[in-house]
């Protein structure tokens, strides 16, 4: 049985900047408690302090690290900041093959020890885990792990559990401990993720994720002033739209908590009433698009082979041999003698590289003033006409579409176009499909 008054709540960097966003998290918090609900935090680093010990670390020594650490947190809470980074400075001499990680990951110690005594600061009783104490286990690739449900789940509820009728427990984001000891990032951004694998192992209530922002809107502001907030996502539109940053929500936070149907709400600290965007189970059928959403600095690399309609393997080896140089592909399209892909812009002459190399390609081009737009919503693909209303409204409008992408899920329509029609296209799409008596 899920515990139904535990809730999950998660702060990030940018609303955690100073002592009015730390002050401001502990008035929600304690609101909350106050209000009989049983309380886990989770934290990123304070905002800026993950890029700063990346850029800075291997630069400066360890006391200057450590100084600048002291500083910047000093203002937020009465915590012994100078003594809580010796295990830093301790690191940072030492050629621990974890170094790189657990420096990575020093700026969520330190936030959640300040958003802890904040908290006490307010009488309340809140307790601090990194997650060498919490129990946060972690498998796979040191820098992209993933957690470990199982054993973060046994180890949770001893650490965390038995102190939630009296206490907040304020745990770290972003990093877990591998089986062998050494401590791993989940990759940039992912303290939502840690957050959704800390909810699903105490079966939470509900998983809300704090931010400076309603929710997912309709579309990127700067471009549709129209844009309007989505109240609700599915889990897999919700992973779809967290593919495509916004920062709003890393798309593997999701993961753990789709299979036990636990909502995640995003709310934002200016206004804590406010409904946000609820992420939960899919309930109604048919079309509801959600969103559209786009990414620039997208290039496209074609690739020519005769033999790829005769060779069943050669796709398979141009794909293997663009992940060997560690380029990750976006969208795929492929005919008889030719086959395409995206990549983000930066990768594309690798990956054109890593292509000309395989034995059958005859040519490798690339193309790179390109961008990706995408519309999301479940039942995209089950519904008739969504693509030709789409291309139709962009052709009258004389956009062209170099590439489409459909139906490898049922909630994603992608294409591409050139990015000097990508303004353009996201207008003539919204106006299409979310203006008016729309279905978002
Ligand atoms: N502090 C980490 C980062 O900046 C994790 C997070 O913010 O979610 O990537
Ligand atoms: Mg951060």
């Amino acid at each position: 049985m899920g515990n139904r008054k535990l809730t999950v709540m998660k702060f990030g960097g940018g609303v955690l900047s100073n002592r009015q966003d730390f002050e401001r998290a502990a008035g929600i918090i304690s609101a909350r408690r106050a209000s009989g609900e049983r309380i886990v935090v989770v934290v990123s680093a304070v905002s800026g302090v993950t890029d700063w010990l990346l850029g800075n670390s291997g630069k400066l020594s360890p006391s200057e690290v450590a100084r600048h650490l002291v500083e910047l947190h000093e203002p937020l809470a009465s915590a012994p900041f100078a003594k809580l980074c010796l295990p830093l400075e301790e690191k940072l001499a030492s050629n621990d093959l974890d170094r790189g990680e657990f420096v990575a990951s020093f700026g969520e110690r330190l936030s959640a020890i300040a958003l802890a005594s904040v908290l006490q600061d307010r009488g309340i009783q809140a307790r601090a885990f990194d997650a060498e104490s919490a129990g946060i286990a972690c498998v796979g690739v040191a820098g992209r792990a993933s957690g470990d449900e199982v054993v973060t789940a046994r180890n949770l509820s001893a650490s965390v559990t038995p102190l939630l009728d009296d206490s907040v427990a304020v745990v770290t984001g972003y990093y877990g401990v591998m089986p062998d000891g050494r401590v791993s990032t989940f990759g940039r951004g992912g303290s939502d993720y840690s957050a959704g694998l800390v909810a699903a192992c105490l079966n939470a209530g509900r998983l809300e994720l704090w931010k400076h922002v309603d929710g997912f809107l309709s579309c990127d502001p700067r471009f549709v002033p129209l844009a309007r907030r989505v109240k609700s996502l599915s889990y897999g539109e919700a992973q779809e739209l967290g593919f495509f940053g916004a920062k709003i929500l890393h798309p593997k936070t999701v993961i753990p908590l789709r299979a036990k149907r636990i909502p995640v709400i995003i709310r934002n600290v200016e206004r804590p009433d406010g409904e946000g965007t609820v992420i939960a189970s899919r309930e109604s059928r048919g079309l509801e698009l959600k969103s559209l959403a786009f990414k620039r600095e997208v290039a496209c690399v074609y690739v020519q082979g005769e033999w790829l309609a005769e060779f069943p393997g050669l796709a398979s080896t141009v794909f293997g041999a663009v992940s060997s140089v560690g380029v990750s592909i976006d969208v795929i399209a492929t005919s008889e003698l030719n086959l395409c892909f995206t990549t983000s812009r930066g990768d594309a002459l690798k990956a054109a590289g890593a292509v000309a190399s395989v034995p059958g390609i005859s040519g490798v081009s690339t193309r790179c003033d390109l961008s990706l737009v995408s519309l999301i919503g479940d039942g995209l693909v089950d519904t008739p006409n969504v693509g030709g209303r789409a291309f139709g409204a962009l052709g009258c409008e004389g956009v062209n579409v170099e590439l489409i992408s459909n139906g490898a899920s049922n909630s994603n329509l992608s294409f591409v176009v050139a990015e000097k029609d990508l303004e353009r296209a996201v207008k003539i799409l919204h106006k299409e499909f979310f203006e008016g008596d729309a279905n978002a």
